[in-house]
């Protein structure tokens, strides 16, 4: 099969597409003809290669798959050939406690496809069973693709690690990336104030039409003090926060008394510091946050199903063109999400 893969770590130019063996099925497995893989952040961390973990190579990238059941291995009894399927990332033992309790996400185990397994830039991923889900029929592939990991990423921030109440103030940085693009949508449907950032005014005006209540250039504007002017000083309940470095002293003092900033990134740089006086008086919640579970994907699908969330897709690239996917995507310049068409 054709497959994007590299063999050791660095820049876009290690991504070779080539061939290489069909992955053979061991039991529970389905093997799914790709019909589209987004790109995450996380593509690129892996590629770059992040010190202490030890990524299997030669590796093929891709957590966000859409596509077509081909193949069932031994003992899979849900899923059949033929069946449209948009797949789960997070691939966990399905057998500790953590699992069991629906909390796949916190698996000793858990990885995500094209993390430390093979991934979706291919023609065919591997996969276990019961990370395939009902395909959302009113989406091309494409758009479906978009969807699962920046989705539930959000919705586990947003709703389940930061208790997002109705009518709650909520800044949300970095509106163009997947992730933002997404929860600007979670925190509008819950009834919330969203306050959205991004660095140039075509971003901005995407934000809004995404329906976030105001914008802030955080090139041009420093960003705790647009927040505090739109909140009357107040700040707001919750910060939604990937951006890492760069924001981080803004995102903490944006907050209000009793505040949130939930995180699940540093794109900018992990090094933060925080005030331990200003979060204990303030009586602040610190929160990390990482992927989501399965349970949380199906509940982000049914809303997906409905139209009252949608991907948001910036552009496409055939499979081949991934290193000039990879290239356009650690530019920044895109709203919403890069995804890989395979024909
Ligand atoms: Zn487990």
């Amino acid at each position: 099969m054709k497959a994007i893969v590299f063999d050791h770590h660095g820049g876009p130019e290690v991504l070779r597409y080539t061939d290489v063996p069909e992955p053979e099925l061991r039991s529970g497995e389905v093997l799914v003809r790709v019909h589209a893989c987004a790109l995450n952040h996380l593509d690129l961390w892996v590629r770059v290669g992040i010190p202490g973990v030890p990524f299997p190579l030669p590796h093929i990238p891709g957590s966000d798959v859409a596509g077509v059941v081909a193949k069932i291995g031994p003992n899979v009894t849900k899923v059949n050939a033929g069946e449209k399927v948009l797949l789960a990332p997070g691939v966990s033992c399905g057998k500790c406690a953590a699992c069991l309790a629906g909390l796949d996400n916190q698996c000793p185990q858990f990885t995500n496809l094209g993390y430390m397994i093979d991934g979706g830039c291919a023609e065919f991923v591997r996969c276990p069973e019961v990370n395939c889900f009902p395909y959302p029929e009113n989406l091309p592939f494409e758009h479906a693709a978009a969807v699962p990991l920046v989705f539930q990423t959000a919705w586990h921030m947003l709703i389940t690690r930061a208790q997002l109440k109705a009518a709650e103030e909520v800044l949300i940085l970095g509106a163009g990336s997947g992730v933002g693009s997404a929860a600007i949508q979670i925190a509008k449907m819950f009834g919330c104030r969203v306050f959205a950032t991004g660095g140039n005014d075509a971003k901005l005006a995407k934000a809004r039409e995404l329906g976030a209540d105001a914008v802030i250039n955080h090139k041009s504007q420093k960003i705790k003090d647009e927040v505090r002017r739109l909140t009357a000083k107040r700040g707001v309940d919750v910060v939604f926060e990937h951006v890492g470095t760069a924001t981080w002293d803004d995102s903490v003092a944006s907050l209000a008394r009793g505040g949130r900033l939930v995180t699940c990134g540093a794109t900018t740089g992990y090094d933060a510091k925080i005030d331990l006086r200003f979060l204990f008086s303030r009586q602040l919640s610190i929160l990390g946050s990482y992927m989501g579970t399965k349970s949380e994907f199906a509940t982000v699908l049914k809303l997906v199903a409905d139209e009252r969330l949608r991907p948001v897709v910036d552009r496409t690239f055939p499979l081949a063109e991934c290193a000039a996917a990879h290239t356009y995507l650690e530019t920044g310049e895109q709203f919403g999400k890069v995804v890989m068409v395979v024909d």
